[in-house]
């Protein structure tokens, strides 16, 4: 018997970077999992065979998560695949870094829509499922800057803060039903969206990290592990997994 044999995990972004790891880690414990992409298949399709060859089932599903419908009938598909669906992962997200003084509306609509309001769509949409089986894990990507803001990130900052809000606020009315909601707060992890920061700047973060190194996305998708398996007395909580950037 694996942890979480007979469970079903969605991640959303789940095709590359740190929504990958936590899919593979998902599938190390036993569950099936349904991975999320919104325009990369190709990279979609190679996590889904990463995933199958641990013994487990994949469910690759294209939507664009910032969109509401299409949020809703992706949790709907999965749970019509399924049958059921235990742990939602909330992980797609995106940067579109401006001073304010450039940002424009577009950049701010497109990662509120994508990072925070994506949130709202597919909890209110697997709510009535996790209710009725009286078990759900729901696990929200944040980030040490929705905790701390930075630089140029107001529009990331405000939706990252955002989840970390909307995380306390469901996990108090979900408690009773034996729902947990957490958010995990990273880092700066090695994955494409940090691949964007110039080299420059990259040596300059290095030096406000106190662990003098990035972290993996296997070290955040423990941790989301972790919650998933191990955190049924664990809700309302952000977890820091940033090598002591934000303490
Ligand atoms: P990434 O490498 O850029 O991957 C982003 C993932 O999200 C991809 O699978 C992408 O799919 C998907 N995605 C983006 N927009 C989407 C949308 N509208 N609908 C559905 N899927 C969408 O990012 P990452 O670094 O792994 O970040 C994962 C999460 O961790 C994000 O929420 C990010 O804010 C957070 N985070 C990252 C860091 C870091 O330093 N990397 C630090 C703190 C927090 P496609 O390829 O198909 O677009």
């Amino acid at each position: 018997m694996r942890r979480l044999d007979k469970k079903v995990a969605l991640v959303t972004g789940g095709s590359r970077g740190i929504g990958r790891a936590i899919a593979l880690e998902m599938a190390d414990l036993g569950a099936n999992v349904a991975i999320n992409y919104r325009g990369g298949k190709e990279e979609a399709d190679k996590t889904a065979a990463m995933i199958k060859e641990r013994g487990v089932e994949a469910f690759v599903a294209q939507a664009d998560v910032s969109v509401k419908e299409e949020a809703r009938g992706l949790v709907d598909q999965v749970i019509e695949h399924f049958g059921r669906l235990d742990i939602l992962v909330n992980n797609a997200g995106i940067t579109r870094d401006k001073t304010l003084k450039k940002l424009t509306d577009d950049d701010w609509d497109a990662v509120i829509h994508t990072n925070l309001n994506s949130v709202y769509y597919t909890v209110s949409a697997v709510l009535p499922s996790m209710l009725q089986q009286e078990f759900g894990r729901i696990i929200n990507i944040s980030s040490f800057v929705g905790q701390a803001g930075n630089f140029g990130q107001s529009n990331y900052s405000a939706s990252k803060g955002g989840i970390i809000a909307f995380t306390k606020s469901a996990a108090q009315e979900l408690a009773r039903n034996n729902i947990t909601v957490n958010a995990i707060a990273p880092g700066f992890t090695l994955t494409e969206m940090l691949a964007q920061v110039p080299e420059n700047i990259q040596e300059k973060i290095l030096d406000r990290i106190p662990m003098r190194r990035f972290g993996k996305p296997e070290e955040i998708a423990r941790t989301v592990a972790f919650l998933a398996a191990d955190g049924d007395y664990i809700t309302g909580q952000q977890i820091n997994v940033n090598g002591g950037v934000y303490m």
